[in-house]
């Protein structure tokens, strides 16, 4: 819940990027939540991005294409962290994004460096408007999106922790096929060209694999606020 004296703290733009299933999404709902700042799923919009072009029957394994049509979908993220919805064209969708197929699609269409141009300059906007301060969560805002952020925090876990986790969101699924899917995304998006995931070298790492979420959240809110106090 937001305090008043979240209110009138200094507005902090907060970073936290890692690979999948290190709790980046939970930690950074529950921080912006309980700091009163605003929120942005940055994996939201290049899952977006991804659906239009499955529903338009763009072929993703063509960059061309891909980078052809970059431009169309209008994307507008929510930055309630209690309620973060995602609109295309006007339609929310915040469920259709989390689909198999397009989990499966994502990187393909991340790596295209006129969608991440695109996208960037929908995060950069967003988080410029966010008065208050804002939660960005993603894969390269402390290095390429917003270098200046006040806070960047690198969460990473174990394969093992990260595929556990992930198919208990997934209800039950099969543990090795989920571990095999999210080392394959990981590897694309921490090796692709332009902007891939990795660590900036001002980030606080935190492995997430032996902690509770409380503590994750613990963690980053203490170094959020030690940030606030010192501006
Ligand atoms: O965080 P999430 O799993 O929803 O991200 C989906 C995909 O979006 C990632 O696998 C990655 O390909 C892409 N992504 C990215 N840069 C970001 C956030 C997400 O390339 N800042």
């Amino acid at each position: 819940m937001e305090t008043s004296a979240a209110r009138t703290a200094p507005a902090v733009i907060v970073a936290i990027d890692g690979p999948s299933g290190t709790g980046k999404s939970s930690t950074s709902k529950a921080v912006a939540a309980q700091l009163g700042l605003s929120y942005l799923d940055t994996g939201a919009q290049y899952r977006a991005i991804t659906w239009w072009m499955v529903n338009n029957g763009i072929d993703v394994s063509d960059p061309t294409a891909i980078a052809a049509v970059a431009a169309k979908p209008e994307i507008v993220s929510g930055t309630d962290p209690s309620a973060p919805i995602i609109t295309v064209d006007g339609t929310d969708v915040s469920g259709p994004i989390r689909t198999q197929e397009v989990t499966s699609k994502v990187s393909a269409v991340s790596a295209v460096p006129e969608v991440r141009a695109r996208i960037t300059e929908l995060q950069r906007s967003v988080a410029a408007a966010a008065e208050g301060g804002i939660v960005v969560e993603g894969r390269d805002i402390g290095t390429t999106v917003l270098p200046d952020a006040d806070v960047k925090i690198f969460l990473t876990a174990s394969p093992e922790a990260r595929a556990a986790r992930r198919s208990g969101e997934l209800k039950g699924a099969d543990l090795h096929t989920t571990r095999e899917a999210l080392l394959k995304r990981d590897a694309a998006d921490s090796t692709r060209k332009t902007s891939p995931l990795a660590k900036a070298d001002d980030a606080v790492e935190v492995d997430t694999s032996d902690l509770t979420l409380q503590q994750v959240i613990e963690c980053v809110v203490t170094l959020v606020e030690e940030k606030r106090a010192a501006k």
